[in-house]
This record gives C-alpha cells, structure tokens and sequence, in this order.
C-alpha cells in the first residue's frame, strides 16, 4: 500500500474579475467549493491510478469534515487513520482572477492538531511499501513520519510544498525530493534546475524536479541529470499537474517499475490532468493512464 501523510482541505473558490485591494469589495462571478490540500489530492491521484491507498490526517467536525472524507473514500482511499477532531477543516480561501492568476490563505484548521503519531499510524507507515509526505501538516510530524518510514526500510518522497525551511533532520530519511522549478530554487538557491538537482542531491540520494509543460528533471547522485519532457497537449488547467504527477510516480514505484518507465506513466497522467478543469476531478485513472 501506499500511505499519504498529509493535508486534507477544502477549497472555496472565488473567481473575480480583478482581486480586492486592501479594504476594498469586489462582487465576484462565482463560488466553488473543491475537496483539495495536497495531501489529500496526492492520494486520491494514486487511488485513481489504481492504487492501495491509506490516508493519514485529520479533519474537522464541521461539515466540510465529513465531505473530505468521503470524496476520499469515493476513489478509494481507506481513511480509518484520517481522524476526526474538535473544530474545524482546513481551509483554503482562494481568488482567482480573470488573468488566471490567483491569491490563496490556507487556513490548517484540523491538519494542525496532527501534531504526533499514534500506534495504528506507525504500524500503517511499517506495513506500506512507500509514503507520500507534503507540508501542509506540521514540520515535526512531517519529519517523524519520515524517520519512521526510514526505520523500517519504507521509501519516502516529499513534496516540499508549501515551500518553507525545512525541519533539521527531515531530509536525512527522504528518499526522493519531488519539487517544481520554483520550489527547487527556493530550497537550492539556483534557478537553473541542473544546478539545483546537483546542490539537493547533497541532502538526499534522488530528485525530481517538475518543470511544468517542460517536463521533469531526473537526478540521483553519482549519475547524469536526465530531462523527461512532458506530452505536448493544450493546458486549460494545471490545477492539481503536481499532485497527479506525485500520486501517480508512487502506484508505478511501488509496483517496482524502474524509474524511467515510472516518470513516463506519471508525465502522461499530468498531462491528462491538465487537459481538464478543476484539480481532483481532473485526476486519470488508470485505463487512461494506460492509454495515453
Ligand atoms: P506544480 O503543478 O506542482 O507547480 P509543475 O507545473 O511542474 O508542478 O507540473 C507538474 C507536472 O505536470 C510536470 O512535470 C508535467 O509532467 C505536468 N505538466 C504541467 N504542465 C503541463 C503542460 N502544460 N503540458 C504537459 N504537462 C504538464
């Protein structure tokens, strides 16, 4: 199985025609609420791909909480370590304006009290065969969750999304970094993505690095950078590209493809995602995956 520790969040989607200034009213276009937060929508993007996957978190007692979780158990992910606590899910307050830019407040809510792992999360991250970890949960339960997966011989890849200083200690037990262009800048100090595989593999034995309609970077340490590039198609999306991508590389490293093959499946899936609207609902399964 594959286990995701990580956020679960609902989206409130705002579209305007211009954002709000400070102290400022705008009427807006529409509203939508979306099941998202990278962790849940990294599991629901394995689950797709055909995926066992298990979901380790938390959300709240309001009624986003049991709409979370039921979009997750819709595609399949077994939510019985997705705990639910006093008050309210996380949230993210997004605007997205006419130019497609977009402003965006994550508010933790429950995903903050996943402060420490119990028994039954231990005993999920031992029994998988890889773990899926972002961070939108707390550094430090990042990093123990990552710790427990190296104690017991259990490949971790991270998404160090939100990109942030990371907890001392928690790139010692990741196996693959799976950061986008602007993430591996920020946690490198290079821009140029060569570089910047070539700084991070000091601090773990693999990367990726996601480089959009470019495609994806590949780099362990001792061996040549390898650029992967990405299926050309018309991108009216790419709500979600990077979670489908990471979701989707762990069902193909976890069945014990090698990674080339595992890169190409994924690259085909993000690019099916893209061609859709919306980020988990644009997610593939399987069959198209197989298809592309
Ligand atoms: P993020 O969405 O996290 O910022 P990227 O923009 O790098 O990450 O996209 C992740 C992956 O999604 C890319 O490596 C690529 O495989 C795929 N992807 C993103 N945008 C496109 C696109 N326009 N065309 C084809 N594939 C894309």
């Amino acid at each position: 199985a594959i286990a995701v520790l990580g956020s679960t969040n609902m989206d409130l989607v705002a579209y305007v025609a211009r954002a709000p200034g400070r102290g400022e009213t705008v009427t807006g276009r529409e509203f939508r609420t979306v099941p998202g937060g990278k962790g849940a929508n990294q599991a629901v993007a394995a689950a797709r791909a055909g995926g066992e996957v298990v979901m380790i978190g938390a959300v709240g007692t309001d009624e986003y909480g049991s709409l979370l979780r039921a979009n997750l158990e819709h595609a399949g992910v077994d939510t019985d370590l997705l705990h639910t606590v006093a008050g309210p899910s996380g949230t993210a307050h997004i605007v997205v304006d006419d130019e497609g830019s977009n402003a965006i407040v994550v508010v933790p809510g429950a995903n903050a009290t996943v402060t420490a792992l119990g028994p039954g999360e231990h005993a999920a991250i031992a029994a998988a065969g890889l773990l899926l970890l972002q961070l939108e949960l707390p550094p430090a339960v990042v990093r123990e969750g990552a710790r427990a997966a190296r104690t017991r011989g259990v490949r971790t890849i991270l998404t160090p999304s939100p990109v942030q200083p990371l907890p001392a200690g928690l790139l010692d037990a990741v196996d693959l970094l799976v950061p986008n262009e602007h993430e591996a800048a920020a946690l490198s100090g290079y821009g140029d993505p060569h570089a910047a595989a070539e700084i991070l593999l000091r601090q773990v034995p693999e990367v990726v690095i996601t480089l959009g309609a470019k495609g994806c970077l590949y780099a362990a340490r001792g061996g040549e950078a390898i650029v992967f590039p990405a299926p050309e198609v018309t991108a009216v999306d790419t709500t979600g590209a990077g979670d489908t991508f990471v979701g989707t590389l762990a069902v193909a490293l976890a069945e014990g493809r090698a990674v080339p093959e595992a890169l190409a499946w994924a690259s085909s899936a993000a690019a099916l995602c893209v061609q859709r609207p919306g980020a988990s609902t644009s997610m593939p399964y399987r069959s198209e995956i197989d298809a592309a």
